[in-house]
């Protein structure tokens, strides 16, 4: 089945919002197979969409619209679909039933214009929407089909999910269902894990592996998809697969699906009953920023300071005099007395700090230093990026972050 996709809002066409309702649906029709041939973006002008819509009804089996079915004047999507299918817009009670159930449910008066939304094409299937205000709907024309949904990301998912993709799923005859699971890995780049794990992907056809870097957080995430009648067989399919890549992987992954770094970490310090104080300089990035944010962080982040001038890192109890040199708590030698400072002054089982100073030009490595303080002592860890590495304060976070993981792990 041939796809096309047509985005319609003018914010979208001027850039100042950027279209990622497209690119999710063409990721969503993928996986059932459907190609996806072409996206457009058209602006709130009636003409152009119907125009839009006509070039791509000519080309596709199955065109979909997201956007521009809201209740203002410039939603013009419903009347552009009712014009290329001569199907004329009529009203539907159990639609504006709907509507006015979710203004009772949030405790605002439903405007007149809202009414509008309850008018779709004559003969369309319609979409509630439980999410929003506006229902969605799917025209068929022969064996072609229209469907609309809203512009609202998290309405348009919703959409997708519950209505856009099941019916064609059906429409297609497709009964498996598609079971994901995703692990989740740090320390080891893509090409390493592509590597370690070729055979497996070249093999793979039930399941299949894809694996997907997030730069931004220097993470890699190995998704595995089964495809199988009843939901149970996919997910046994999936946990055979992810037996021989923990084989191969165990040591990098961290966690699995919603798990993040964080939290598996806090789960960590929580069971085993460890707490934790930070210290860290103005580097850009933020342990503390990071984990104060936790559910259940209260119970074992003691202390967290953020130390800008250097005078206060002596001032700081729990350091000894001159431990930090006079003028700098960029080093090394920083590092290893804030992390013994603030653990002694707090009280905590850990102590982590944070130092190093970032490139200011091109020549220059960023140089972070990270140091973890104990029981039985204090270790040092420093970490050298080149200046144009992007995302150095989040990979900084996560790479002292993994030095509290590991001495957890190797504890126990
Ligand atoms: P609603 O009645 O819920 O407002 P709608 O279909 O009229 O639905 P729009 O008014 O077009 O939706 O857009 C609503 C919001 O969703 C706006 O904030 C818009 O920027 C955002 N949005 C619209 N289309 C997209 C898209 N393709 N990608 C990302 N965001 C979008
Ligand atoms: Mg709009």
């Amino acid at each position: 089945m041939k796809a096309e996709i047509v985005a319609v809002g003018t914010e979208l066409l001027l850039g100042q919002t950027v279209d990622t309702n497209s690119a999710y649906m063409a990721q969503q029709l993928t996986t059932i197979g459907v190609d996806v041939y072409f996206k457009s973006t058209v602006g709130d002008n009636l003409e152009r969409i119907t125009a839009t819509l006509r070039s791509a009804l000519s080309r596709a089996d199955f065109v979909l619209t997201t956007g521009g079915i809201g209740p203002t004047l410039d939603d013009l999507t419903r009347e552009a679909v009712a014009e290329v299918t001569g199907r004329p817009l009529v009203f539907d009670q159990r639609l504006c039933d709907q509507i006015a159930d979710f203004f009772t449910r949030v405790g605002r008066p439903m405007g007149e214009n809202n009414r509008k939304q309850a008018f779709i094409p004559e003969g369309a299937i319609p979409i509630e929407n439980p999410v929003g205000t506006a229902p969605g709907f799917i025209v068929e024309i022969g064996p072609r089909a229209i469907a609309s949904v809203p512009g609202v990301p998290h309405e348009m998912r919703h959409f997708m999910e519950h209505a856009v993709l099941p019916y064609l799923r059906q429409k297609m005859g497709i009964r498996e269902i598609i079971v994901s699971r995703v692990l989740k890995l740090f320390g080891i780049g893509e090409s390493l894990v592509d590597e370690k794990l070729a055979d497996l992907i070249a093999a793979g056809q039930n399941p299949t592996i894809g694996l997907l870097a997030h730069t931004q957080i220097g993470e890699v995430h190995v998704r595995l998809t089964a495809k199988a009648e009843h939901a149970a067989d996919a997910q046994a399919l999936n946990a055979a697969l992810e037996r021989r890549v923990r084989e191969r992987l165990e040591a990098f992954i961290f966690g699995a699906d919603e798990e993040t770094y964080e939290g598996v970490l806090t789960r960590l310090l929580h069971d085993g009953g460890l707490t934790l104080a930070v210290a860290e300089t103005g580097f850009g990035s933020s342990i503390i920023q990071t984990l104060k944010g936790l559910a259940g962080s209260d119970r074992f982040l003691k202390l967290g300071v953020t130390l800008t001038a250097p005078a206060m890192g002596a001032a700081l109890p729990g350091i000894p005099a001159g431990a930090l040199g006079d003028t700098t708590i960029l080093g090394e030698a920083a590092a290893r007395a804030l992390a013994q400072g603030v653990r002694q002054f707090a009280g905590a089982d850990l102590g982590l700090a944070l130092t190093g100073q970032a490139a200011r030009e091109k020549a220059q490595d960023h140089v972070v230093q990270i140091a973890l303080a104990h029981s039985a002592g204090v270790e040092s860890l420093e970490q050298r990026w080149p200046h144009a590495m992007r995302f150095v304060e989040n990979r900084t976070t996560k790479l002292a972050l993994a030095q509290v993981r590991k001495y957890v792990l190797d504890r126990t």
